[in-house]
């Protein structure tokens, strides 16, 4: 009577209920999958770190005494295929049943659905343990309400778990959100922490990669590898990142400097997001910091909203709107890539630094995300699809369920507004504000035409212009349209033809 349980690569909770007993009736399944490290072109050090925490994982589950069927890429009886593989072993172990654990992802979503359609034997999902809210609460907590804004959600949160709340049920510090006090410039001090990450050398594990003719880009680091891999691991990370780094989190969550790729970021997100740490934990982990001293209330309110609000957030967007969502294109933007997305070769050091950053870390922070990358991507009418492929390939953290709607709706717009109440997108004034990458640019920042004019400057005001027919009446750009209407006629034309250059000649820049 032999069960198959099926785990992918991220879903490698140690700690699910599944784990609790040992049956010699239950095999659980672990895959390496052609299909899987092919849907976008994704960086070496993704692809590494995932087959590297898939094989600790069932390492583990083996050292605890369960059954585990584990197919390498490399192995040739592995068919390429997710159901292939899946009636291939239920051939082999005559099995009666096949359970998986809800996956996070559409795509894998639907084609398990379809498969089980196809299945001879009894198919069951189950939910995967990890997350706060369930997939539809967003939306049912939206229905009724006229914008999916995140802080209401964030709020019905805290309440909900009792997180950072009086015995009366109050926010602590008498209000729910300190994000007006997390948006300091950093300049050097207090100094950054060092990268405490344990670093291994995972040689022999990306020439397999290579020789099973995976293709991948940036680097992959392969032989000081700082990814955490295991539960331990992964508890390192976050045990390190509470004790030493929290505490400044709050004030430099905004900061970027070209020497300090890092900051104060947790850098959890990876290990969170193949379910390795669990978000109560990491919640936990932070509030408790909080009550006993180590760490200042706007850094652990800051630092909690991220996980127990937008993590859980942008999941629920994703499964209320998937899989429509991945098309929307609210700003009709088209245009490719430029070369340098695959180089960081720009002559735009906040550009050249975040993707430059990105290629060998397969890393950038909240702020180089969305107010660099993402920013230029914007202005500059990159297609948001595009983007979104980037994006999901690039970061270590990448999966689609937390990437698209983070990029595709909080970065580009592409949804119209659901999730952003306006146009993330700012000139070269902000950048120059929150970082030291203007200094030594070959552009000027404080020029808005002219050949060495920074790029961001043309484009922004042009952004408006393009779009006022779309965002003219929103309410949040009063002031921004109120500044365009007061500009010369003289001065709007010189924009628009600079911004135009600028569209046209975007590998040059
Ligand atoms: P910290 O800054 O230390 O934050 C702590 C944790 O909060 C993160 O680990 C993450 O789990 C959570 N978090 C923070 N912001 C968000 C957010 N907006 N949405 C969801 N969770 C959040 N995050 C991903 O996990 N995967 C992605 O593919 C991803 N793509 C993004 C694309 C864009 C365009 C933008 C603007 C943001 C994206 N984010 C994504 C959110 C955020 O940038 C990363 O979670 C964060 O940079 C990860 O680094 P960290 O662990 O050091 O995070
Ligand atoms: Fe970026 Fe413009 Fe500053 Fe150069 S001047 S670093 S292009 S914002």
């Amino acid at each position: 009577m032999t069960e198959l349980r099926l785990i992918l690569g991220d879903q490698l909770n140690p700690h699910h209920s599944w784990f609790d007993t040992c049956s010699p009736n239950v095999i659980y399944v672990m895959l390496e999958l052609r299909a899987e490290t092919a849907y976008v072109l994704h960086h070496a050090q993704k692809i590494i770190a995932i087959f590297a925490a898939m094989r600790a994982f069932a390492a583990e589950l083996k050292e605890k005494g369960h059954r585990v069927r584990y197919v390498r890429l490399s192995e040739g009886s592995n068919r390429g295929a997710l159901e292939d593989n899946l009636n291939a072993l239920i051939a082999h172990y005559h099995a009666v049943r096949v359970m998986w654990q809800e996956p996070d992802e559409w795509r894998l979503d639907a084609q398990l659905q379809a498969w089980a359609k196809t299945a001879t034997i009894e198919t069951t999902c189950v939910s995967s343990e990890h997350f706060f809210s369930s997939r539809e609460q967003v939306s049912a907590f939206f229905a009724s309400r006229k914008s999916w804004r995140m802080e209401y959600f964030y709020r019905e949160m805290r309440r909900q778990h009792g997180v950072l709340l009086t015995p009366e049920g109050e926010p602590e510090g008498g209000k729910w959100n300190f994000d007006a006090e997390n948006r300091k410039r950093w300049s050097g001090e207090p100094p950054a922490p060092d990268d405490s990450r344990i670093c291994h050398d995972r040689s022999a594990l990306w020439e397999e990669i290579q020789r099973c003719g995976v293709r991948t880009f940036g680097e992959p680091q392969a032989n000081t590898f700082r990814w955490p891999v295991d539960r331990a691991e992964a508890k390192a990370r976050l045990d390190a990142f509470i004790s030493h780094v929290l505490p400044q989190f709050g004030n430099w969550q905004d900061a970027m400097h070209t020497e300090e790729p890092f900051l104060f970021h947790s850098l959890i997100s990876f290990a969170l997001n193949t379910k390795m740490l669990n978000p109560r934990e990491v919640v936990a982990a932070a509030e408790q910091a909080w009550r006993s001293g180590d760490a200042p209330l706007p850094a652990v309110e800051g630092f909690i909203r991220q996980i127990l609000g937008w993590r859980e957030y942008v999941r629920g967007i994703y499964w209320s709107q998937m899989p429509g969502y991945r098309e929307l294109n609210a700003l009709e933007q088209h245009t490719p890539l430029p070369e340098w997305f695959w180089t960081g070769k720009t002559q735009m050091r906040c550009l050249a630094h975040a993707i430059g950053q990105s290629l060998t870390e397969a890393y950038a922070h909240h702020i180089q995300r969305l107010m660099i990358i993402g920013n230029f991507s914007l202005l500059g009418g990159l297609s948001p699809q595009a983007v979104h492929e980037w994006y999901l390939g690039v970061y270590i953290d990448a999966f689609e369920w937390v990437e698209l709607p983070n990029t595709l709706g909080m970065s580009q717009f592409g949804d119209g507004g659901l999730l952003a109440s306006k146009p993330y997108v700012s000139s070269a004034s902000y950048i120059h504000k929150m970082s030291n990458y203007c200094q030594g640019c070959r552009y000027q920042h404080n020029q808005r035409t002219g050949e060495v004019a920074c790029p961001f400057n043309a484009l922004y005001w042009d952004f408006f212009l393009r779009n006022q027919a779309r965002l003219g009446h929103n309410p949040r750009l009063g002031i921004v349209f109120k500044q365009l209407a007061d500009m010369k006629d003289e001065e709007r034309q010189a924009i628009a033809e600079r911004a135009e250059y600028i569209r046209l000649n975007l590998n040059e820049l």
